[in-house]
């Protein structure tokens, strides 16, 4: 066995390919912990987030976009190629990211690693994933190569005949990967805790500047929405205890950073234990940081008291799961929250405060049997209600409840291809709404 100081693993967070892409506090959170779990057992880390030119060793080849409110911003892109199944669509692909030519440049300066873990996101992002590992595997022919993240999870077939891993690991335990490693003869010091509660801190240092931090105090969720797939990603909710998540703060405070993402899919959930405690200790810190939540919170669970938290606890944008106005249709939006939650959360974040310009409720939109009045009618409804309504497109998503319902309401093979389960293409009103009628539909939410 070879001594485990001298291994080297190469991590790295693959391009985005795709119509449209943001970097709404977007990083590679999984990544970033296996990272650390991979040092504190005794591995060298390398990490290229494909993302980020500040994870790179070297200068960047081009101007960095500039970032906007709150830390978020523009990524870098090239235009690129549409593949085959996408040359209908009239809209620019693009690349986003580094470019090739750092990317190069990165993996040309570092010695050879033992061992390459790629990370994956989205099903439709996949050709970053290949372009990835090609280029791993020009540069260091026969180099094994580990795939995991979501794509792998939820595509690991598709995954297996075109991507061709030397391993592919599903879902989040680490214990294959573990496994893996050591019949290599890459022995560790010890395999990480299974427990989320036990992980360590992200892996940070990996950056060299970071406009914003992100934090998770939950991983998975107890609900189970027909159109989500958190439970095939993650099947258990597990919660990390506030001094763990205060220590991670508290790091992140060190990094002088003022806007903290959370991560969660369920922040909310048995507020009194985790959320309350948590925010009434940050309260007590001079940390001045400003909080957001990109996953929108559960209207539900928005009280009277947890509203007055959020505005003293220092967040600054709310976005709220709504997803439809229409009760009678949990087949397609599951159980989440009723119109009457939704107007008495409202109504408590007033009380508490808030603008409602920094207030969004997310409505889903693009989902089988679903129809533009549906829509519109949502729409009208949270205009009255007198918050910023924000689309959000369907994606089909292999293995979820409503998978076999919008496979077959889709006259675009989505089963068959990933790439055309882009959100931006709507793939379950296609032939029945075109991309104008969407774009009505757009720019009514925008009405205020
Ligand atoms: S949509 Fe949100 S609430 Fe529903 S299962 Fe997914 S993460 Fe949970």
């Amino acid at each position: 066995m070879k001594m485990q100081e001298r291994y080297h693993l190469l991590i790295i967070n693959p391009w985005i390919y795709d119509f449209a892409a943001y970097d709404l506090w977007a990083k590679p959170m999984g990544l970033l912990y296996l990272s650390s779990m991979l040092k504190d057992a005794g591995f060298k880390v390398t990490f290229i987030d494909c993302l980020n030119y500040a994870s790179l060793e070297i200068k960047p080849d081009q101007k960095l976009k500039h970032r906007r409110a709150f830390g978020t911003g523009k990524y870098n892109a090239q235009k690129v190629n549409k593949p085959l199944a996408l040359k209908w669509v009239k809209k620019v692909y693009r690349r986003y990211g580094i470019s090739l030519e750092a990317f190069g440049a990165a993996i040309d300066n570092m010695d050879r690693p033992d061992v390459v873990l790629v990370g994956s996101m989205m099903t439709y992002w996949y050709p970053g994933v290949m372009k990835a590992v090609s280029l791993i595997r020009e540069k260091w022919a026969g180099i094994p190569v580990g795939l995991g993240g979501i794509y792998a999870t939820l595509c690991p077939e598709h995954a297996r005949d075109n991507v061709i891993p030397d391993e592919l690991f599903i879902g989040g335990d680490t214990s294959h990967l573990w496994d893996w490693l050591s019949d290599m003869g890459f022995e560790s010091k010890q395999p990480p805790s299974k427990s989320f509660a036990d992980w360590p801190v992200p892996a940070w240092a990996h950056y060299k500047r970071l406009d914003y931090g992100c934090i998770m105090t939950s991983i998975g969720c107890p609900f189970n929405c027909p159109y989500c797939a958190s439970s095939l990603i993650v099947p258990s909710f597990e919660e990390r205890p506030v001094e763990k998540i205060l220590k991670e703060l508290e790091y992140l405070n060190s990094l002088s950073l003022k806007d903290i993402a959370f991560y969660d899919d369920a922040l909310l959930v048995n507020s009194d234990k985790r959320f309350m405690p948590l925010m009434e200790a940050i309260c007590k810190k001079d940390w001045g940081m400003r909080f957001h939540t990109p996953n929108a919170l559960h209207v539900r669970l928005m009280t009277r008291d947890v509203c007055m938290m959020l505005k003293r606890g220092g967040f600054k944008t709310i976005r709220m799961g709504v997803e439809t106005t229409f009760e009678d249709r949990k087949d397609l939006y599951g159980e989440k929250s009723s119109l009457s939650d939704l107007k008495q959360a409202v109504d408590n974040l007033k009380i508490a405060g808030f603008q409602i310009e920094n207030v969004g409720a997310y409505i889903l939109c693009g989902l089988p049997d679903q129809t533009i009045a549906d829509v519109e009618a949502s729409i009208l409804l949270l205009r009255e209600i007198g918050v910023k309504i924000h689309l959000s497109e369907y994606s089909p998503i292999c293995n979820t409840m409503l998978w076999d319902k919008a496979c077959l309401s889709s006259s675009l093979p989505v089963s068959d291809e990933p790439l055309l389960q882009n959100n931006s293409l709507l793939s379950c009103w296609y032939g029945r709404y075109s991309m104008e009628d969407f774009a009505a539909l757009k720019q009514m939410a925008q009405i205020s």
